[in-house]
C-alpha cells in the first residue's frame, strides 16, 4: 500500500477551482517534490493532505485508511473533529512561515505535541528533542525563544517539532520561499539529510536543484492539475 493516495481530488473556492482532479501516490521512502507556477494548486494540496482544507470532490488515503471520511450503511460521512486530529497526528507539516510558537522556548515548541496530544513521557520526549536539536544543527538553542533565532534557524526548529511526533510523512510547503538567501540552503540541507534517513517527504517548492538531486518524483501542477508526474531524473532530462 502506497503510504499517500490522493485520487480525483476537487477543491474549489467559490467559483475558484483550485484542485481540478488530482491524482497520485507516494510509496514509503519516496521524497515527492511539487513544481509549477503560482497560484496552480500546489499550497492547496497540501492543505487538503493535512485536512486545513476540506475537500469537494475524490479521496484520500493514509497507509490505506480514507482521510476526513467514514463508511457507513448509506454511504460516507465526514469523521468527527477527534477523529480528523488523530489523523493529522500521523502526518508533520512545515509551513512556509514557520509557525512557532513565539512565547515558548525552542525545546518546549518540539516537546509540545509529543507530551501533551501523543502522551510521550516528558523526560521521553525532551530527550528526543535535544536528539532532534542535535540532528538539525541547534543544540545550543534548547532554551532560546523563537525571536532569537534567524529565519533559517526557526525553520530548522519547525522542522523538529514536525519530525518529533514521528509521522508517517512530512509535508513541505514552501519552506524555504520566506528567508533570506543566505539562510537556504541550511534548511535544503536538514531536509536532504532527512530524505536521506527514509523519510517520505512531499515538498512543494520552487527550489529546483532540491528537486532534482534530492526528490525522488517531481509533480508538476499548473491550473489545479497535475500535468507531469515522473522519475526527477528524467523530468528534468526530458527533451
Ligand atoms: P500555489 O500554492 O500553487 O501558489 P494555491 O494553492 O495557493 O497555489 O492557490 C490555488 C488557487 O486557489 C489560486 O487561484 C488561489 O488564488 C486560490 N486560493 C487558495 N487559497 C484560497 C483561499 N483561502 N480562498 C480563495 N481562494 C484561494
Ligand atoms: P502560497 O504561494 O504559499 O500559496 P499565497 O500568497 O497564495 O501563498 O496564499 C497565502 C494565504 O492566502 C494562504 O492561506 C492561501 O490559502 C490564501 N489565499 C490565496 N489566494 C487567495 C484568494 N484568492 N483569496 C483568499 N485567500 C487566498
Amino acid at each position: 500500500t502506497p503510504v499517500l493516495q490522493v485520487v480525483g481530488v476537487r477543491k474549489e473556492y467559490g467559483d475558484n477551482v483550485a484542485l481540478d482532479g488530482v491524482d497520485f501516490e507516494v510509496h514509503a521512502q519516496e521524497v515527492v517534490a511539487v513544481l509549477g507556477p503560482s497560484g496552480s494548486g500546489k499550497s492547496t494540496l497540501v492543505r487538503c493532505i493535512d485536512q486545513l482544507e476540506s475537500i469537494e470532490g475524490g479521496a484520500m488515503y493514509l497507509d490505506g485508511e480514507l482521510l476526513g471520511y467514514e463508511r457507513h450503511r448509506d454511504g460516507i460521512r465526514p469523521l468527527t473533529d477527534a477523529d480528523v486530529k488523530r489523523q493529522q497526528r500521523r502526518m508533520g507539516m512545515v509551513f512556509q512561515q514557520f509557525n512557532l510558537f513565539p512565547h515558548w522556548t525552542v525545546l518546549r515548541n518540539i516537546t509540545e505535541a509529543p507530551i501533551k496530544v501523543h502522551g510521550v513521557p516528558a523526560g521521553e520526549a525532551k530527550a528526543r528533542a535535544l536528539e532532534l536539536l542535535n540532528r538539525v544543527g541547534l543544540a545550543d538553542k534548547a532554551d532560546a525563544h523563537p525571536r532569537q533565532l534567524s529565519g533559517g534557524q526557526q525553520q530548522r526548529v519547525a522542522i523538529a517539532r514536525a519530525v518529533a511526533t514521528n509521522p508517517r510523512i512530512l509535508l513541505f510547503d514552501e519552506p524555504t520561499s520566506s528567508l533570506d538567501p543566505e539562510l537556504v540552503d541550511e534548511v535544503l540541507q536538514v531536509m536532504k539529510d532527512l530524505a536521506e534517513s527514509g523519510m517520505t517527504m512531499i515538498v512543494v517548492t520552487h527550489e529546483l536543484d532540491f528537486a532534482r538531486h534530492v526528490a525522488d518524483r517531481c509533480v508538476f501542477m499548473a491550473d489545479g492539475q497535475v500535468i507531469e508526474d515522473r522519475p526527477s531524473t528524467e523530468f528534468f532530462d526530458a527533451p
